[in-house]
């Protein structure tokens, strides 16, 4: 069979329009440049996505949740480097007046305006890249509160309260998902890089000296969850950051990348943030932030090895992933090409589809009635009725079901249903009372 994958986003913004994944924020207005919001399918599918993660993190007896609230005390950020060191470099170009980030424009050491070509930019100034807000309603410079611009502050200035009210020993860590909000001079490529966006991010407390260990197992265990997650596994790699790239609190550090349509890019940053984080906040808080550990009498500052992915972003690498074009033989479905969204089961915004083959009433109640039941039973199950059924299946396929259950008038007599398998395209004839059983199964070996 004849497949093409996913060569341009534009193609995959179509869909998640077309399709209820993702929309432009405040549309009618003409839309907020670079907000975007999920639809109805895209809300599930982004949820399941956090599942995944919050799964993968915190069913270790060694990892804990934690939400933290997005407005923090001022200070965190004074002592996290983020007021004073928290900016991107700010050129303009002066032929074409396009703003961009002067790092990401360098070619053989010269800035080149990537819209124009031109070598004539300003000089480059410092932007801050945290949103300002203030609380109360006095806006003055003491009422200053920042947007959080990386969900890991909220967990560092938890440490002691997680780790004594969970009695956790070292080595532990804290898992947390949340928004996050950055000014980024250049956002773009659709959900790739926002102003508001969501952080998974996990905060691993070590013994120092434990640190590189715990750093490698940690790239080991991060790379076998996008396994999981049904990426191809050759659109990925990890990419070292040299000396010169290493932020102010990383002694190492490595992204996991993605091949997007646009090329390769971040998903995941993995850090050795040495103890930076904590001994700052010792500094500013004047609170202890040690570990002391019972079996060596020692008293240390834990190192933190971190594991930082963007929810968006690597919803928007499965939706990339699970992209394609098939040239089909006729007999299934409407059409001979079909787009499906190949989407890891655990991922699919639907699950099961049930579909009866006609609008006749007693096909319509029995097909609701298998609907209902499978939802009760904690499955994602769609009911859909109209047109053909072979459009019926393109529709499920673009949108990723891997199950679809066709109800026809031989079943209200063999108590039997059909199942449609989405990749395979192959089909099942299925008892109705085995049917749970059944999608389970099939879901769970996809
Ligand atoms: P970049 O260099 O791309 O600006 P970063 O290295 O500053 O990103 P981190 O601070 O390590 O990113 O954030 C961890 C993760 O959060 C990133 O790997 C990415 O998945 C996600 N992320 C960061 N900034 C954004 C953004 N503006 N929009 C969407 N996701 C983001």
């Amino acid at each position: 069979m004849q497949v093409k994958y996913l060569t341009d986003l534009a193609t995959l913004v179509s869909l998640c329009k077309r399709r209820g994944f993702v929309f432009q924020s405040s549309e009618i207005y003409g839309g907020l440049n670079s907000c975007w919001d999920y639809g109805p399918l895209g809300a599930n599918f982004k949820l399941k996505v956090k599942l995944s993660w919050w799964k993968a993190m915190t069913r270790r007896t060694d990892i804990v949740g934690l939400d933290a609230a997005i407005l923090m005390h001022p200070m965190v950020w004074k002592a996290s480097g983020h007021v004073d060191g928290f900016s991107d470099p700010l050129v303009d170009c002066k032929s074409c007046k396009t703003r961009f980030r002067q790092d990401t424009a360098m070619v053989d050491g010269k800035v080149i305006c990537p819209n124009c070509g031109s070598k004539d930019v300003t000089e480059p100034r410092n932007f801050n890249l945290m949103f300002q807000t203030h609380m109360g309603p006095v806006a003055d410079e003491g009422s200053i509160v920042y947007l959080r611009p990386e969900t890991a502050q909220g967990i560092f200035v938890n440490f002691d309260n997680v780790q004594v009210s969970m009695r956790k020993k070292i080595p532990f860590g804290i898992a947390q998902i949340g928004k996050s909000f950055r000014n980024e001079i250049t956002p773009g490529n659709f959900t790739f890089r926002t102003r508001e966006f969501e952080q998974m991010e996990m905060q691993y407390f070590v013994k120092p000296g434990t640190d590189m260990e715990w750093f490698e197992t940690w790239k080991k265990t991060r790379w076998d969850y996008y396994k999981t997650c049904g990426i191809r596994e050759e659109k990925l790699r990890f990419k070292e950051h040299g000396p010169k790239e290493l932020a102010h609190y990383a002694k190492a550090a490595f992204d996991v990348q993605y091949e997007f349509p646009m090329g390769w890019n971040e998903l995941e940053g993995i850090h050795n943030r040495s103890d930076f984080d904590l001994s700052q906040h010792m500094k500013f808080s004047g609170k202890k932030l040690e570990y002391f550990d019972e079996a060596s009498k020692e008293k240390f500052i834990p190192y933190v090895i971190e594991t930082a992915v963007g929810c968006d972003r690597l919803a928007l690498a499965i939706l990339c992933d699970a992209y394609r074009e098939e040239v089909v033989a006729s007999g299934d479905g409407d059409g001979d090409t079909r787009v499906v969204m190949g989407f890891a089961p655990q991922f699919a915004p639907v699950q099961v589809a049930v579909l009866p083959l006609s609008k006749k009433p007693p096909l319509q109640e029995l097909a609701m009635k298998i609907r209902d039941h499978l939802s009760q039973k904690d499955y994602d199950a769609d009911y859909d009725e109209s047109a053909s059924i072979g459009k019926r299946y393109r529709r499920q396929d673009e949108i990723g079901t891997p199950l679809c259950v066709t109800v026809d008038f031989e079943s209200l007599e063999d108590k039997k249903v059909t199942v449609r398998h989405r990749d395979k395209m192959t089909q099942d004839r299925v008892a109705i009372d085995q049917i749970e059983t059944y999608v389970k199964d099939k879901l769970a070996n996809f």
